[in-house]
């Protein structure tokens, strides 16, 4: 117990997180693991906070991609099976569509939307890319709302 509370905190960062060594199982993972850490226990955890921690922490993800253009982070989100994402650009707001959304599609609607990380992650890229303060809200909801996309409006702050 002496030796854990002496060991110094070293942050993971993203490119060691995404190193995979799994001979057998390779780098696919249930989609259920994801939806339980992301929706059952964040919130159990957070309560009705959940939604701002998720928010943030999809923000500060999206931020730290490297990401050079909006292409790039369509496709990544693609690799990912994050889901199909469609950007529609209108002066200072951006129209974000993901469609089977991984956080959300296929449940049944729980009267609000909950893919507050995909929002997150959304303003976080087109923030870094753009060199923008951005900030999203998610207007129609799959999962959440029973919208046929998870929308989010991304509007930039000035
Ligand atoms: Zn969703």
């Amino acid at each position: 117990m002496e030796n854990l509370t002496k060991t110094p905190f070293i942050p993971i960062d993203v490119s060691n997180a995404l190193r995979i060594d799994r001979p057998k199982h390779g780098g696919d993972v249930s989609i259920a693991v994801f939806r339980l850490l992301r929706l059952v226990v964040l919130e159990d955890l957070f309560g009705p906070a959940a939604a701002a921690q998720a928010y943030l922490a999809g923000k500060k993800l999206g931020a730290r991609l490297g990401l050079h253009d909006i292409e790039q982070f369509v496709a990544l989100c693609q690799q990912l099976k994050i889901g199909d994402v469609s950007i529609e650009t209108h002066d200072d707001l951006f129209k974000v569509d993901v469609h089977e959304c991984v956080t959300c599609a296929g449940m049944s609607p729980v009267g609000r939307p909950i893919c507050s990380f995909e929002g997150g992650l959304v303003a976080g890229a087109i923030g870094s890319i753009y060199g923008l303060k951005v900030q999203a809200r998610e207007i129609t909801c799959i999962g959440g709302l029973g919208d046929r996309t998870c929308g989010f409006e991304v509007r930039v702050q000035r």
